[in-house]
Order: structure tokens, then C-alpha cells, then sequence
């Protein structure tokens, strides 16, 4: 596969934990279906249950001097699409679902998420927790997913905010004790 900014030729890379296609000329980083997911959760569980599909937001209008990228893997235009507030644009391809990142990109993203994560109090790390439990049954995901989300803002909240809200922690505890039988 060559690199969409400068056309050399990607290498198999070890990130994170997983094996990615990195440019080794520019160092810009191409995640397959899903990956870019994954090396976000492995990046700090905390991030796990602020997911954002890239594929679900609109691709912004082409205008004078945007860049245009080539999907590595379906040579097909890709498209320019921001990841939510972070101010990174991320180039997809609605092809193969694969996503490319600019060089300091993914660390740009983590940054944002972990702001996120701590701009929260924890009355809505609660809500959520509820809300995660509900997609147990019912979200897109799939049980298992679902059930690691969970675990994760249960975790927040029982290491960051555990004297705040005792009584929601109660609560939360007995959820928390019963999904693992
Ligand atoms: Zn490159
Ligand atoms: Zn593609």
C-alpha cells in the first residue's frame, strides 16, 4: 500500500498493540476497519466508553485547495471528515471503512477525548453508567462491547468520584456486582 500524502511505501508497524500500515516517510498512520477504535481504547480505558464513529458524521464539501487522498487500500477518493471537537481532520474511505491520520493526529484525538473524559462530573458518569447498561440488550454493538463500556465508566466512577455520590455508588456497586455473575 503507498502513503496518500507523499506516495511511499507504508510498512507494518507495532501501535499499541496492534499492527498498522505507518508511512516512513511522513509517519502518517492508516487504521483498517476498526482500528482506530481499538488503539483508542488501548490508548487509556477511560476513553473506552466515549466512542465517536468517524463514519457517522458528514464528510465536509470539498472546497479550493483542500487536500484530496487516495485510499491506500481501494484506490478511491477518500473523504475529509472531522473528529468531533478535536480539531483534527481525519480522511476516511467509505469504502473499507479504513481511516488515515495525519502524523501526531492519534495523539491530537486522545488528547481531546481525555479533556472530554474529565470535563464530566460524575452525575453524568452515572447517567451514562444506566445508559450502558440498558445498551447491554439493546446496542449495536453487541453484549460483549457493551459490557466492557460499561465496565469502564464503572470504573471512573468508582476511582474518581467515589466519595462525591456514596449513594450512586451504592447502586452502581450492586449493578456492578450482579453483570458479573
Ligand atoms: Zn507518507
Ligand atoms: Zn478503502
Amino acid at each position: 500500500m503507498d502513503c496518500p500524502e507523499d506516495g511511499a511505501q507504508l510498512k507494518s508497524t507495532d501501535f499499541r498493540g496492534l499492527s498498522l500500515d505507518e508511512c516512513p516517510t511522513c509517519m502518517g498512520l492508516w487504521f483498517d476497519r476498526d482500528e482506530l477504535r481499538r488503539a483508542k481504547d488501548s490508548a487509556d480505558k477511560d476513553l473506552r466508553w466515549l466512542d465517536f464513529d468517524p463514519f457517522m458524521g458528514e464528510a465536509q464539501e470539498w472546497g479550493e485547495g483542500k487536500r484530496k487522498r487516495i485510499c491506500p487500500k481501494c484506490s478511491v477518493q477518500m473523504e475529509v471528515v472531522p473528529y468531533e471537537k478535536s480539531g483534527v481532520l481525519i480522511d476516511r474511505c467509505k469504502e473499507c471503512h479504513g481511516v488515515w491520520l495525519s502524523h501526531g493526529e492519534f495523539e491530537k484525538i486522545v488528547s481531546h477525548l481525555e479533556k472530554e473524559v474529565n470535563s464530566h462530573s460524575s452525575g453524568d458518569y452515572g447517567w451514562e453508567a444506566v445508559r450502558e447498561f440498558f445498551q447491554i440488550f439493546t446496542g449495536p454493538e453487541g453484549p460483549k462491547e457493551e459490557m466492557r463500556d460499561l465496565f469502564s465508566v464503572l470504573h471512573l466512577l468508582r476511582t474518581r468520584w467515589a466519595v462525591e455520590h456514596r449513594r450512586l455508588l451504592d447502586i452502581i456497586n450492586g449493578m456492578y456486582e450482579g453483570t458479573l455473575k
